[in-house]
Parts: C-alpha cells; sequence; structure tokens
C-alpha cells in the first residue's frame, strides 16, 4: 500500500485557526466511515461490534414449552387423580396425548404434549406409583407455559446492528444461530510516543530524560474502545527517521496517533513533517487542556476497499499527559466508535452542581472531577485536585470530565454546569 495524493483537495481554511472542540469534532467525525465487516466464530466476538442487525430466524421459543418442572394436565379435568401417560423430557418429543384423566410428567423446557393446556407444578402434587393427584388451587388453562415467539417473534430484531458484544448480546446473537458472527473490522491504531526525552519505562531515565507513559495511556484508551492496537516504540526527534515512520504507518494503519511534537517549539517535528504527509485540518482547539491538537488526513491506496482507497486519519497530540487523554477522549474515541459503526457510544451529558469555585478562562475548560448521587438523586461534581496538564493523577478516579466554556468570571460553588460522564456516579454514601 503507499500514500497517493489528493490534489483536489482543498484545505478548510486557516489551519492555524484555533476551533471549537464541538468543530473539531464535526470535522473529525466528516472524515470516519465505518470499516467493513469481517466474521468471527462466537467465542471470538466478546467486545466485538455487531455490524449486521441479528434477526430471529424462527420464532423463540419455537415451539409451547414448559416453564416448570411437574405434569402437563388439561385444566378444566375435575378427575380426583390422574393416570400419568409417559414422561416428557426437554429436548425429546414423545406421541403421547394428555386425555381427561391423565397427566404427562414433564421437565422445564420441555415441549407440551397435544391435550394439555397447563403444567401443575410437582411441588402442588402427590405421585404414588403410575397416578398423580393434584393438590391446591384448580389449574389455570396456560398456566406455567411460555408460548412460541414469548420471547421475540420470527424476523425480529434481537440485537442492533452497531451493539457492543457483552453477556447478554451475545447470548442473543447465539439464540438466533447467527454464526459466524458478521463483527466491524476493527480500526488499526499506530501509537507513535515522540521526543529526545523518552526512555522505556523499564529503563532509569539519565539527566533531562522521563520515561514515556503517553504510549501506554493511549494504548489502554484505544484498546478499551475495541481499537486493534500496533506497537511501534517511541520515535526521537529526528525528522528522516520519524518522517519515515509516519509514512509507513500512515499507509499500513487506519489511524495514527502521535503524542508531543505538535507545539510551538524548534523540535516539534510532527508539525512540521505532517503537512508533506497529508492534508492537515486544523492545529489548535480552543480548548484547556490540549490546545495543541493536529488532525489530518490522508487517502490511502487499498485494493481490499471497493473504491480501491481509503482515508487514514492521523492525529498528533501534545505530549503532556493529561492533554494527551483529553484529545483521545474528546475526538480520537468518537472516531474509533464511528469507524466500528457503533451506536450509543456518546458520553452521556448531565448537568452537575458544583462543589466549589472553579477559574475560568478564554477556552473550554475540562477538569476532571467526581461526580456523585446526592441523597435526592441530585448530582454534584468536585474535581481531583491539581488540574496541571502534565498530573496525570487528575485523571485517576475521576467519572467525569466538567464541561466550562469561556467566560469573565469564575465558576461559582453551587453554580449548575454540565459535565461529560466517563463511568457511572457512585452515591455519595
Ligand atoms: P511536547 O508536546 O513534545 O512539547 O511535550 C510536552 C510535555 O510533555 C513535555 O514536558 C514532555 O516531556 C512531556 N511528554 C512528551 N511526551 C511524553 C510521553 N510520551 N510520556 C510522558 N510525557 C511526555
Ligand atoms: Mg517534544
Amino acid at each position: 500500500m503507499k500514500t497517493v495524493s489528493r490534489p483536489d483537495r482543498t484545505l478548510p481554511g486557516d489551519i492555524d485557526l484555533p476551533r471549537s472542540p464541538a468543530e473539531v469534532l464535526a470535522i473529525v467525525l466528516e472524515n470516519a466511515a465505518p470499516l467493513g465487516v469481517e466474521h468471527v466464530a462466537l467465542h471470538r466476538a466478546p467486545g466485538r461490534t455487531l455490524a449486521h442487525a441479528a434477526t430471529a430466524p424462527e420464532d423463540q421459543p419455537p415451539f409451547a414449552a414448559a416453564t416448570m418442572d411437574g405434569f402437563a394436565v388439561i385444566a378444566d379435568d375435575g378427575s380426583p387423580w390422574r393416570e400419568i401417560l409417559a414422561d416428557q423430557m426437554a429436548g425429546h418429543v414423545i406421541d403421547v396425548e394428555v386425555t381427561p384423566g391423565t397427566a404427562v410428567r414433564i421437565t422445564t423446557g420441555a415441549p407440551m404434549p397435544p391435550g394439555a393446556d397447563a403444567v401443575v407444578p410437582v411441588e402442588e402434587t402427590d405421585v404414588s406409583e403410575d397416578h398423580v393427584i393434584i393438590g391446591g388451587d384448580p389449574a389455570r388453562p396456560g398456566q406455567y407455559i411460555r408460548l412460541p415467539g414469548a420471547d421475540a417473534r420470527r424476523g425480529d430484531t434481537v440485537v442492533s446492528a452497531g451493539s457492543l458484544l457483552g453477556p447478554a448480546e451475545l447470548g442473543l446473537v447465539a439464540g438466533v444461530g447467527l454464526v459466524p458472527v458478521p463483527v466491524s473490522r476493527r480500526p488499526r491504531v499506530t501509537i507513535i510516543a515522540t521526543g529526545d526525552e523518552l526512555v522505556e519505562p523499564g529503563t532509569v531515565p539519565g539527566p533531562g530524560q522521563i520515561r514515556d507513559s503517553n504510549r501506554f495511556s493511549l494504548l489502554a484508551a484505544a484498546r478499551a474502545e475495541g481499537a486493534d492496537v500496533r506497537w511501534v516504540g517511541h520515535a526521537p526527534d529526528d525528522a528522516a527517521p520519524l518522517a519515515a515512520l509516519l509514512r509507513d504507518r500512515i499507509a499500513a494503519d487506519d489511524i495514527v496517533i502521535t503524542s508531543g511534537g505538535v507545539s510551538m517549539g524548534e523540535r516539534d517535528l510532527v508539525k512540521a513533517l505532517l503537512p508533506g504527509l497529508a492534508t492537515v485540518h486544523l492545529r489548535r482547539v480552543s480548548m484547556r487542556p490540549g490546545k495543541p491538537f493536529t488532525f489530518a488526513t490522508a487517502a490511502v491506496a487499498d485494493p481490499g476497499t471497493e473504491t480501491g482507497e481509503r482515508t487514514t486519519l492521523i492525529f498528533g497530540l501534545p505530549g503532556n499527559p493529561v492533554s494527551a487523554l483529553a484529545g483521545f477522549e474528546l475526538f480520537i474515541r468518537p472516531a474509533i466508535a464511528t469507524m466500528l459503526g457503533r451506536i450509543g457510544w456518546e458520553r452521556p451529558r448531565v448537568t452537575v452542581t458544583l462543589g466549589h469555585q472553579i477559574p475560568s478562562g478564554d477556552r473550554t475548560d475540562y477538569p476532571r472531577a467526581i461526580v456523585t448521587v446526592g441523597p435526592d438523586a441530585s448530582l454534584s461534581a468536585t474535581t481531583t485536585g491539581g488540574q496541571a496538564s502534565s498530573r496525570l493523577a487528575s485523571w485517576l478516579g475521576a467519572n467525569a470530565l466538567l464541561v466550562l466554556p469561556p467566560r469573565e468570571h469564575p465558576y461559582a460553588a453551587g453554580e449548575r454546569i454540565d459535565a461529560l460522564l466517563l463511568g457511572p456516579p457512585p452515591g455519595a454514601g
């Protein structure tokens, strides 16, 4: 595969213009599309995204079945005792008809024998040798019988396309026999950490060096969204090898994520190199953390697709660990979900009451916060300590990003503001 040029592609205005987070998301999603379908065995499908709706090929259950262990009887039968004709076990069909004065011993899930219209649970009976005495209340016609189609009708959608295959979804897919399972192809994602200061985490940093942590937090983030993460190590701030690596990964993968090298420094090479390798759409987003943020796309020849071409998305994240994760959360996560064709991926946006004052700024601020549910079911939020963009601990334990648009005066304690829920809010206790 090689990168093909796209001379007709026009730049959408000034790439250095700071864009609002909503504009950036819109530009990213315009360039993201579902990647296609592949088929996997059921046991390989957990965590994948269902590519086509799963429908019931027949009524579920396909036959009237007992929902209790007991006796299949005629409800109106006034006989004081019934002759036990046979045993009807789940998974078998016997050729016996229930008539007045008779019963068939039946187990849960077994098909109802002809003639019978009710099941009497074994707890309400007395059995003696070849006959059964029905005690308790008289049986109601239809009791303890699950009718055909009670769970799903033939042709019903049981799991929608775009669903994440969790326990219930996978069970339903198996139950309607959708095998092998059509799942969305996962985006191939390469994460490249750049910076001369980086060493592998197993190494003791020398003078001026730090351990590369972004590659691993971004790995965890991308995996959690269902991406197929490729591993290429970290890259020095050295133009020729970095350009070669970027070119290779843009040709091979669906998403290339870089960390570092997109701000205003002399050695911010990702920023300098990308215009030669891709179409750069934007380089700044008006948010905190994470203002330097590059989004680019490249048309790549791909004989595996109908058009013979596909688009690689390139995200240049800043090196500060919190900025990198914020850029992932707000823009890359939605791109991955869109490429997977996933439904229901959006974070719930809720109104919360601020527990303390927060300074405002001239960009949308996304402080990391803990949202809790109060006794009256109202939500309140407190931030997770120092919010410096280098302090990854501010993400630890956070279940929300607060959304604080730019304004003059600070956000006050008790004010009602928006929050994006990253996880379920615990009770305040
Ligand atoms: P940069 O965006 O390259 O200007 O880097 C901004 C800050 O993030 C600097 O303090 C870097 O040392 C730090 N940084 C860059 N890359 C990483 C990384 N992979 N892991 C942890 N910190 C990083
Ligand atoms: Mg750097």
